[in-house]
């Protein structure tokens, strides 16, 4: 339907807009696009066409207005004859563009949807995050897995078993997707299991041996060794993400011990070791995720830029992600303090990207990912009508996580009521 929809006048804009309120529960239509200014510029962001277009102060008054506002048809030729808007060119620009016609949600009631998502399903899971242990040997004062935070394990000391492990990969074999296979391990610290970790690796290198496979996992580091690292020089496409919070100061201040002692020293003696891979395996990845926490400021994020920037043994396609705690996670001691408000991330990021010279120069610092998925987003001529889905509603159909006893839990945090075990 999207795309054929011509409005002849105001009035016809008007209600299709009015209606499309009335399948949402918000009664809103900011979900067809939004008004957004930049340095005096007003623009529409259109969701149906992905299209960014330069609009002018009244049209964006006329606009904002009409999408999320409940105005009546006489309020709406009030503003067009107060504002002089040229009703006409208008109208003319919105058919021409085929603007206001995002997805709705009457959609994923038609045939054309449902034969699109059962094939998305039928191409199988493609992603696979086995949670090898339990087990932690540090204490962060952030972790999830801490007493007295609600909804998650306590740190456990339970690890997978190796065939459990090894029966998802067969699992993976025959049901996961044909072409490409993501592997992730996961923890408390998954490097407590290395032996398995690699018997997985070396298992899943024949068993899927007939599609690409993708290896990572998330470590904090301080057990890494020199024969794990002269093994993963050996796997292709092996990611591997770091918790590092930014210098000693910062980084000590969080992640420790389970005796309070910091951990920074080991963690960067093994940062360097892990980088060692990038000369024998060029399929090799890694990123560092920080965690910011308060107090928060410019001058700390600026410390933990110029540390990330000045680290002499990192390869040029290095990126970190600094993010904030997720708010369950926060001790109830500095819960105050939370990221609740805090803008100084994205106003050090604003200036920062301000004061880029060219793109190229934005291209290489470690923030381009975010606005790289802006710039690389979908744009179309006619208003497309279809989602993807983001495996969020249809449990397990994209991502599979497997707990250390089998269960298993659709990303999202519902648990599913089957076991690994008797999948088989
Ligand atoms: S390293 Fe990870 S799992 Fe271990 S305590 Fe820190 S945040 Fe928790």
């Amino acid at each position: 339907m999207s795309g054929k929809v011509i409005f002849k006048n105001v009035e016809d804009l008007y209600n299709y807009i009015e209606e499309y309120k009335s399948t949402k529960s918000s009664n809103s239509a900011n979900s067809l696009g939004i008004v957004f200014d930049e340095h005096e510029y007003f623009y529409w962001y259109d969701s149906g066409t992905g299209k960014v277009i330069n609009i002018d102060k009244d049209i964006a008054f006329l606009l904002y207005n009409l999408t999320n506002s409940n105005l009546s048809l006489d309020n709406v030729v009030d503003i067009i004859s107060s504002h002089n808007i040229d009703e006409l060119n208008l109208i003319d620009v919105v058919n021409e563009e085929d603007l206001l016609k995002g997805f709705k949600i009457s959609s994923l009631h038609c045939s054309d949807f449902l034969k699109h998502t059962h094939k998305e399903i039928q191409d199988g899971v493609s992603q696979l995050i086995l949670e090898l242990t339990e087990k932690c040997n540090m204490r962060c004062k952030y972790c999830i897995y801490s007493e007295g935070y609600s909804g998650n394990r306590s740190f456990g000391t339970v690890s997978m078993s190796r065939n459990l492990a090894l029966k998802a990969i067969d699992y993976m074999d025959k049901d996961g997707d044909s072409n490409v296979v993501y592997i992730s391990f996961y923890g408390g610290e998954p490097l407590i299991e290395f032996d398995l970790l690699k018997d997985v690796i070396e298992y899943s290198k024949q068993k899927l041996s007939n599609r690409k496979v993708t290896y990572s996992f998330t470590t904090n580091l301080t057990l890494l060794t020199p024969s794990m690292v002269d093994y993963f020089s050996t796997v292709d496409n092996l990611s591997v993400m770091c918790s590092i919070d930014g210098p000693k100061s910062i980084h000590d201040q969080y992640r420790v011990y389970s005796n309070q002692r910091g951990t920074f020293e080991d963690v960067m003696k093994n940062f360097k070791l892990l980088c060692n891979i990038f000369e024998k395996n060029k399929t090799f990845n890694v990123t560092v995720n920080a965690v910011y926490m308060p107090p928060y400021s410019k001058s700390k994020i600026e410390t933990i830029y110029d540390f990330f920037s000045n680290l002499e043994f990192v390869p040029d396609k290095f990126t970190y992600r600094l993010g904030y705690p997720s708010p369950d996670t926060i001790p109830e001691s500095i819960k105050y303090e939370t990221y609740k408000g805090d803008m100084s991330i994205q106003n050090w990021q604003n200036e920062f990207v301000t004061q880029m010279n060219s793109f190229e120069d934005l291209k290489e610092s470690s923030i381009i990912s975010g606005y790289d998925k802006i710039h690389k987003r979908a744009i179309t001529i006619s208003a497309s009508n279809r989602i993807s889905l983001n495996g969020c509603c249809i449990p397990g159909y994209r991502r599979l996580y497997v707990r250390t006893n089998g269960d298993l839990i659709q990303l999202g945090g519902h648990k599913f009521s089957v076991r690994f075990d008797f999948l088989f």
